[in-house]
């Protein structure tokens, strides 16, 4: 699954083709009964700005509305002056030079088009974006603290608090932060919040400077967890913990995701 960095890159890589004025529009039967939920915007209007809260892609039209697209597992954005319609091509926008095209195997995706009042509504059911400069120490200590019988790992993976994580970036937090990811969020010691926050910005920072071809022909055909190619991973799909270099890494299911720790670093 696309998660905050896979979908940052689809974010810049799509601004390049800004602004984009759709002059005619295709999609499937599929796209109306699983992904879209309202109308599609109309031809003539010109997308002016791509926006990303967590894993949501904000299309900013000119006249104030917003196309919201969440990718789910498998969806993607492609562009180009031509684009190979494939039969999992369920949203086509040309303009006179270029076409945009929603492609998603899978139909796990959602899109929304909203006027800016309902954007907004729909875009504040998340929590703060992990790569937020926002993000600070007290949001992040009180999210945490709100929940004590959580899991900690499990916490993480709520975007209602934390926008943009998914299962590789909640396990990589939790491995440079060196907590557990069974540990409660109840039992997350003061000093160890800011060990968290360091770690939100170890984990995020290279992945997105990696440009997300870390994770080319892993994310789209598989079930989200085998987008091996990402280096810096410490634990996650990793057989020794990358921290210590010495200790097997274990694996274990929690709450149905892999989950993965060194036994050593991680208290
Ligand atoms: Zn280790």
């Amino acid at each position: 699954m696309p998660e905050l960095p896979e979908v940052e890159t689809i974010r810049l890589q799509l601004s390049e083709y800004l602004p984009f004025k759709i002059e005619t529009l295709a999609f499937t039967p599929e796209l109306a009964k699983n992904i879209l939920h309202t109308d599609l915007p109309k031809p003539g209007l010109s997308i002016t700005q791509i926006n990303r809260k967590g894993k949501m892609l904000d299309f900013v039209f000119d006249d104030g509305s917003h196309l919201l697209s969440h990718l789910g597992m498998t969806g993607t954005w492609l562009v180009g002056e031509v684009i190979k319609s494939g039969k999992h091509t369920h949203l086509t926008l040309k303009s006179s030079t270029h076409t945009l095209a929603y492609d998603d195997p899978r139909r796990f995706g959602h899109m929304y088009f909203y006027d800016a009042h309902e954007a907004d509504r729909k875009l504040r059911e998340l929590g703060m974006d992990l790569a937020d400069p926002e993000l600070s120490l007290e949001y992040l200590t009180e999210a945490i603290k709100k929940y004590p019988n959580r899991d900690l790992k499990v916490h993480l993976l709520d975007q209602k608090h934390f926008a943009g994580s998914g299962n590789y970036i909640a396990n990589e937090i939790c491995a440079r932060a060196g907590i557990r990811p069974t540990r409660k969020c109840g039992r997350v010691k003061r000093e160890e919040f800011s060990k968290i926050l360091m770690a939100i910005k170890e984990v995020l920072e290279p992945a997105l400077a990696a440009g997300g071809t870390t994770f080319q022909g892993g994310y789209r055909d598989t079930s989200g967890e085998r987008g091996l190619g990402v280096q810096h991973l410490v634990v996650f799909y990793q057989k020794i913990c990358q921290l210590c270099k010495v200790t097997p890494v274990k694996k274990i299911i929690l709450a149905q995701r892999g989950t993965y720790y060194c036994p050593k670093c991680q208290k």
